[in-house]
């Protein structure tokens, strides 16, 4: 028994959120795919310091996977997840079905125009239109004041906000900084998937971004310094680059100096797990 209370059913939890918010209490909700680690927990952690009550959703969507094989190999730890998520004291686990969330006839997808074209979305096809339909479900499901995502995930923190906004679902979303390993890799239910020879490698992706970023800082162009970054990373064992982009914060607009606030935004292939990550650029406003 891991002592945190698993609901699998939509309107159980529902009938616990109504009874909180009747009380006067502060809902967070923190979605997840499960296979938690250190990333989800900063999140869950974040979730306990400004709540009354977390729900955590355990639910590995089919709708955001546009690869079969990636979402028959996704990590699935639930019983795991559970006795890291015990510590904290979280007040439901929400564990629903495929049934559950898409019952026969779903029919309906949310689509967040713009911002879901470039980047991963440029090279995941649906990808957001299953994360933004799969969010808003949970908004709604858990009726939630505040919800946690991560800026591991930067794109899909701007669709989430943008899709919020859009749709008056009256949640908060707060986002959360980047949990790392401590050679720089950033964490990743993914990273699992990495063999021990594989993972040698890994940190470069940031290592090199950083790099990059003082680059930036230091007056040069992103066009300056974009194609011998690319050839580092492919150097250390990465087999392909999805995207190494410099955008803008608000909007992901491609930029070449950060003359706005800015994030480099990069995703690259390294045996046969796709790695993503980004960092903040400080603005120069020269
Ligand atoms: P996932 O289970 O991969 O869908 O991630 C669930 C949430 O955890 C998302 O909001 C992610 O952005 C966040 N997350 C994943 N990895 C990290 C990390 N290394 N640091 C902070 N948040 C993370």
């Amino acid at each position: 028994m891991s002592g945190v209370p698993i609901l699998r059913s939509r309107t159980d939890l529902q009938t616990a959120v109504l009874g909180w918010k009747a009380a006067g209490e502060v809902v967070g909700v923190v979605p997840t795919m499960g296979a938690l680690h250190q990333g989800h927990l900063s999140l869950v952690r974040a979730a306990k310091e400004v709540c009354d009550r977390v729900v955590v959703t355990l639910f590995v969507n089919p709708k955001q996977f546009n690869n079969p094989e990636d979402l028959e190999n996704y990590p699935r730890t639930e019983e795991g997840d559970a006795a890291k998520l015990a510590p904290f004291k979280v007040d439901v686990l929400y564990v629903p079905d495929g049934a559950q969330m898409y019952p026969d006839g779903f029919a309906t997808t949310v689509s967040v125009a713009g911002l879901t074209n470039v980047l991963c979305g440029a090279h995941r096809p649906g990808h957001f239109d299953g994360v933004a339909t799969v969010v808003t479900k949970l908004f709604l499901q858990s009726g939630a004041d505040k919800a946690f995502f991560g800026e591991k995930d930067y794109q899909q923190l701007q669709v989430v906000r943008r899709l919020a906004r859009d749709l008056d679902i009256p949640v908060e979303v707060v986002g959360c900084p980047t949990i790392r390993e401590e050679d720089g890799l950033a964490m990743s239910s993914r990273n699992l998937l990495l063999s021990d020879r594989a993972r040698i490698p890994a940190p470069m992706l940031h290592e090199v971004m950083q790099d990059v970023a003082e680059g930036l800082s230091r007056g040069k162009a992103f066009g300056e310094l974009k194609a011998a970054a690319e050839a580092r990373i492919l150097r250390a064992g990465f087999t392909e680059m999805d995207y190494f982009d410099l955008r803008a914060c608000d909007d992901l607009s491609v930029l070449d100096t950060p003359d706005r606030p800015a994030r480099l935004l990069a995703a690259a292939w390294l045996a046969g797990v796709r790695l993503i990550d980004n960092i903040a650029v400080p603005p120069r406003l020269d």
